[in-house]
């Protein structure tokens, strides 16, 4: 049986990769930081299959002791400050944990190794935020990063020292450039799961205005759980390269607004929607669009959700229900939009 390491295991991608791992056949080890995390029930109810190892991005040698106890052959190295809005309040965290902690999981996995790497797969989750406002469109595996935010800086920190622990150490190590994705999992503080929930929040009279900040960016979104797919897929391949997994087209976030409102039965989202500075980021990225055509030739990989489909899936989840992702299991959404007074109510 494969034995696969996930940091990050109580994030969006952990739960949909350690879920899919688990119906591979792979014995999953989750790694898990803090004293009594409060997301470790959610991950155990997701995937009750899991074995949960304590450590921390930030600790080198609890790093080597959950390696050390995994005996992973595949490491998915997803745990990271993730949040853009987030690194600018907090960019030497962000450094630390999104940048030097890939160091630190390489340098473990080069100790417990003792140097002969080869036997170990490792993935690192590097992200579109590295291009920011790069001058190619769309965005590919050779297109030159210009990073916009102590978070996209960290990720290109990350991505180049996998890089090099693969030509220097013949590690084999691969990033995966993802591009947006999303689902009912998200963390509540990501753009799509802050309007999705809303939307739902006003059509139950729960909610009367929506604040949002730059409305004029635009983002190739996915659904996550199409996107865990491509992680597995680059680690089965013959030799580690880097990849771009996206869905190629890019959608603004009044795109966004509308298909949201839309699916509670409202058309003209404008007077629920205010835009709000206190939002704006100090340095923003205006599009992001990539090319997934190595993806798609190379590991045979394609998004099978849309972007329409995605935020209606979002939409749908149950308001009532607090912990992530519920809404996919349950199919809440048709209960919700059930529920929903038949009268929207006006904002103030
Ligand atoms: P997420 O939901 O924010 O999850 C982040 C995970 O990192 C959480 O499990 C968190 O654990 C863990 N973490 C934070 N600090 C840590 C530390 N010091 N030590 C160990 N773990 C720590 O992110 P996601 O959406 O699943 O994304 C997974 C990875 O893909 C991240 O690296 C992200 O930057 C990258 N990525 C995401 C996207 C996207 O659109 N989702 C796109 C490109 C790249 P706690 O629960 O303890 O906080």
């Amino acid at each position: 049986m494969p034995r696969a390491l996930i940091t990050g295991i109580t994030g969006q991608d952990g739960l949909y990769l350690g879920e899919f791992l688990a119906e591979k056949g792979y014995e999953v080890f989750g790694m898990v930081r803090g004293q009594s995390n409060p997301k470790i029930p959610t991950v155990e109810e997701y995937i009750p299959s899991i074995q949960l190892l304590e450590g921390d991005l930030r600790d080198l040698s609890s790093l080597i002791g959950v390696l050390e106890t995994a005996q992973p052959d595949e490491i998915y190295n997803l745990g990271a400050i993730s949040f853009v809005g987030l690194s600018f309040k907090q960019p030497e965290l962000t450094g630390d944990i999104t940048g030097m902690g890939v160091l630190r999981m390489l340098e473990a996995v080069r100790i417990h190794t003792q140097g002969s790497m080869n036997g170990v797969r490792f993935y690192q989750a590097s992200s579109s935020e590295m291009f920011g406002t790069t001058g190619e469109s769309p965005q590919r595996e050779t297109t030159q990063f210009h990073p916009r935010s102590p978070y996209g800086v960290a990720k290109v920190f990350g991505h180049y020292v996998t890089q090099n622990y693969r030509e220097s150490y013949n590690t084999w190590a691969c990033s995966g450039i993802l591009f947006n994705h999303e689902s009912p999992r998200r963390g509540y503080e990501f753009l799509t799961r802050k309007v999705t929930r809303a939307v739902a929040r006003i059509a139950l009279g729960r909610q009367k205005v929506l604040a949002v900040g730059n409305m004029d960016v635009s983002r190739d979104w996915g659904f996550a759980g199409d996107y865990v797919e491509a992680m597995w897929l680059m680690l089965q391949q013959p030799e580690p390269e880097d990849y771009v997994i996206a869905t190629g087209e890019s959608h603004s976030v009044r795109d966004l607004l509308q298909v949201a409102f839309n699916r509670v039965g409202i058309d003209d989202w404008r007077p629920y929607v205010e835009q709000d500075r206190r939002f704006f980021r100090p340095a923003d990225v205006s599009v992001l669009v990539g090319d997934a055509t190595k993806a798609h030739e190379r590991l045979g990989w394609q998004p099978k959700i849309g972007f329409q489909e995605l935020i209606e899936m979002m939409v749908g989840e149950r308001e009532a229900d607090s912990r992530p992702g519920r809404g996919v299991e349950h199919a809440a959404g048709h209960e919700l939009i059930a529920d929903a007074p038949s009268g929207v109510p006006a904002p103030s």
